[in-house]
């Protein structure tokens, strides 16, 4: 029999029926013979309340004590469904992050795992009584409180099955899986069977909807599968695993988009050593993330300098820019925040060449102008104009023959 995390996040534990459905869930795994660890996010919209409450108070409230609260989310779900197991007759108890013992460093509000002494958990189980874990939650050297991050739950729960060593740690929320695309903007987008840890990843902005991609990271750290499914049904969804030969096949896994990007350049600095250095360090300094670099030189000893930034950050980049380019003797600084990114991502492009060829040739067919690339060795993307997005992003799931009517090997 096998050794089971089970987490199920806010829309499944949304109120008290909900919460039933879960104990339902829950019981029949352990009816089945299993070992079943159970970690809860809070009531869907609680944190989000708890911190409006706290930001009436102070706009920046106390860290230390907004953990305190935000930490009460997840203190009522698991109270609340030991409860409901308990009137059904199962051995059940609630543990909160301190009593799981899972150790985090100090950073309040987004803290990281550092260890989890699953010693308690390991004994309930070995009375067959069923764990239910408060997600979100941990406490650091000193015994404070600390919280994860938002959507931290899913890294609670990757993070007690790699402690434990179970056998799977399936995630139970209110989308049925990881499609290839996002089907509010592709009606075609089909739901993938299994996915890579890797083009997970790479799938951020996609998979970031289903799964914090922290938890994934650790997943994959760990080698824990993960199942990700609905709560509401009980067909299957779609794996997070090692690659394996069967994904190799399908060259292209998924597609994906991201508008919030922005885009810098600065025109004709002089090409010397340094001058990249020159210019980025600043940016960083700011605190300010930068994801796509080009520059390329010419005869003339002078190069155009571009890169990209989230759009959030794009007015006080372009500040920098202007100030440094005086100092560095740039001819002009252009900034551009109509811009996406488009993707393609498959663990598969590493055995199979024309990838690029095919998305850009795609692209081309529409009249989509690439106005820069970037590849990673499972990923290319493209940066191009905004309004074409949506047309970028359906051709190539078209292209790559992702489409959900479309026969895939
Ligand atoms: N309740 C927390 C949040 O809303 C953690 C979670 O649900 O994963 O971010
Ligand atoms: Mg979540």
């Amino acid at each position: 029999m096998g050794l089971i995390v089970q987490k199920f996040g806010g829309t499944s534990v949304g109120d008290l029926d909900r919460i039933r459905n879960v104990a339902k869930k829950v019981a029949k795994t352990y009816d089945e013979g299993h070992d079943v660890v159970v970690v809860l996010s809070a009531m869907s919209g609680v944190t989000d309340g708890l911190i409006a409450m706290a930001k009436k108070i102070d706009e920046m409230p106390d860290k230390r004590e907004l953990d305190v609260l935000l930490s009460t989310g997840e203190q009522t779900t698991v109270a609340i469904l030991a409860m409901i197991l308990k009137t059904m007759g199962y051995k059940a108890n609630s543990l909160l992050g301190f009593q799981a013992d899972i150790r985090t460093d100090r950073m309040s509000g987004s803290a990281r795992i550092q260890s989890i002494g699953a010693e308690r958990i390991r004994n309930m189980l070995r009375e067959r009584t069923i764990a239910v874990v408060a997600g979100f939650q941990g406490h650091d050297d000193f015994g404070n409180i600390t919280t994860l991050g938002r959507g931290g739950s899913d890294t609670s729960a990757v993070a007690i099955a790699a402690a434990i060593g179970a056998d799977i740690c399936e995630i139970y929320t209110d989308v049925d899986g990881v499609y290839t695309t996002d089907p509010n903007m592709c009606k075609k987008a089909r739901k993938l069977s299994k996915v890579s840890y890797d083009e997970m990843l790479e799938m951020a902005s996609l998979g970031a909807k289903v799964l914090q991609i922290r938890s994934v990271a650790f997943a994959k750290k760990f080698n824990v599968p993960v199942h990700v499914r609905s709560s509401f049904n009980e067909e299957e969804g779609t794996m997070v695993v090692n690659e394996d030969a069967d994904m190799e096949r399908l060259v292209v896994s998924g597609v994906t988009y991201n508008r919030n990007e922005a885009r810098i350049t600065l025109k004709n600095v002089k090409d010397e050593p340094g001058i990249a250095s020159k210019i980025l360090a600043p940016v960083a300094d700011a605190g300010i993330v930068v994801d796509m670099i080009i520059q390329n030189t010419r005869a003339s000893g002078l190069t155009d300098f571009t890169f990209t930034v989230p759009k959030t950050d794009f007015k006080q980049a372009m500040e920098i820019q202007k100030e440094l380019s005086k100092m560095i003797g740039a001819e002009d600084v252009i900034g551009d925040d109509n811009i996406a990114k488009v993707s393609v991502i498959g663990v598969g492009m590493k055995n199979h060449s024309g990838v690029a060829t095919k998305m850009f040739q795609t692209l081309a067919t529409e009249n989509i102008n690439i106005i820069m690339i970037s590849t990673s060795e499972i990923r290319i993307s493209c940066i191009i104009d905004e309004k074409y997005t949506e047309l970028a992003v359906r051709s190539l799931h078209t292209a790559f023959g992702l489409d959900a009517e479309a026969k895939v090997e």
